[in-house]
């Protein structure tokens, strides 16, 4: 699997296209917005977008899912139901952060902790990380050791937990218990700003690292 990131929105989320290298068949985790940008890169590197996979419900990972879903008739899985009512107020959080109008929509197909999501001949696990959302969800590859982790964990910080049914303590539970037991090698593209690996953040995060 091969993937690269296209940062969308004013937010400049890392959008992220997953790519099946056999089949050329390809995955858009968090298609936020600026869909244009995102179909450029598919094209660019002559891949088949075959599902939208989603992290959580913010406006910024979700904005352009619908759009993108009807213009190539694509299937969305994820997040987690906890996360229904983000999805129901997409135009609130439109007017609210001053993006351009969404409309709230259900995806395909809800996911649970222990479930896979696939494209191409390639499988992902999903984790189902509360904390920043009720209803977030982590993706992770376990054959090359990359993870999706939204606005979860970031390279020495952590996901806001000030919104509504933001938890702190799930939050970290979640990192601790899910995240960083899938390895210390693992890296992972988090929902804004630069990469890192588990064990880095296990070491220095200030939120969560070892000291805390
Ligand atoms: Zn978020
Ligand atoms: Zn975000």
């Amino acid at each position: 699997m091969d993937f690269k990131i296209i940062p969308v929105t004013k937010f400049h989320q890392n959008c992220t296209l997953l790519i099946c290298k056999k089949t050329k068949k390809a995955a858009v985790v968090d298609p936020g917005g600026d869909i244009e940008n995102i179909l450029a890169k598919v094209k660019e590197y002559e891949v088949t977008l075959e599902k939208i996979f989603l992290t959580h419900g913010h406006i910024d990972h979700v904005g352009g899912a619908q759009a993108l879903a009807d213009q190539l008739s694509l299937p969305i899985e994820g997040p987690h139901i906890e996360d229904k009512a983000w999805l129901q107020m997409l135009s609130t959080q439109s007017e609210m952060f001053s993006f351009p109008p969404a409309q709230g929509f259900n995806p395909d197909r809800w996911l649970v902790q222990g479930d896979q999501i696939s494209f191409g001949e390639i499988a992902l696990e999903v984790y189902h990380c509360p904390g920043h959302t009720p209803g977030h969800v982590v993706f992770f590859h376990p054959q090359s050791k990359l993870a999706l982790v939204g606005d979860v964990l970031f390279k020495g910080s952590i996901g806001r937990t000030d919104f509504p049914r933001g938890n702190y303590e799930d939050l970290v539970r979640s990192i601790r218990e899910k995240l960083f037991p899938l390895g210390d090698e693992v890296q992972f593209v988090p929902g804004h700003g630069p990469m890192s690996t588990f064990g880095l953040e296990r070491e220095t995060n200030p939120f969560v690292g070892k000291n805390i």
